[in-house]
């Protein structure tokens, strides 16, 4: 269209500043959960852990990380 202007910007989304990424599971067999923690090693030592107690093996884990839209420079 002659005339117009036509301005695209450019957006992309990153971790957000101050935030950290934390991680939880929680058994798909019983009402067990782990302790929530920014280790996601020490939430998987804990699952391993809950089956050899019971031997439930299934579980629900969660990645809860925070986001933020900024412009791309
Ligand atoms: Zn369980």
């Amino acid at each position: 269209m002659k005339g117009a202007l036509l301005r695209y910007v450019l957006y992309r989304i990153k971790e957000h500043p101050d935030t950290e990424v934390t991680y939880e599971a929680e058994c798909l067999w019983c009402k067990w959960t782990a302790q929530p923690s920014t280790d996601s090693e020490a939430v998987d030592v804990e699952c391993m852990s809950h089956t050899g107690r019971s031997g439930h093996k299934g579980f629900r884990r969660i990645r809860t990380s925070f986001a933020m839209v900024v412009r791309a420079e």
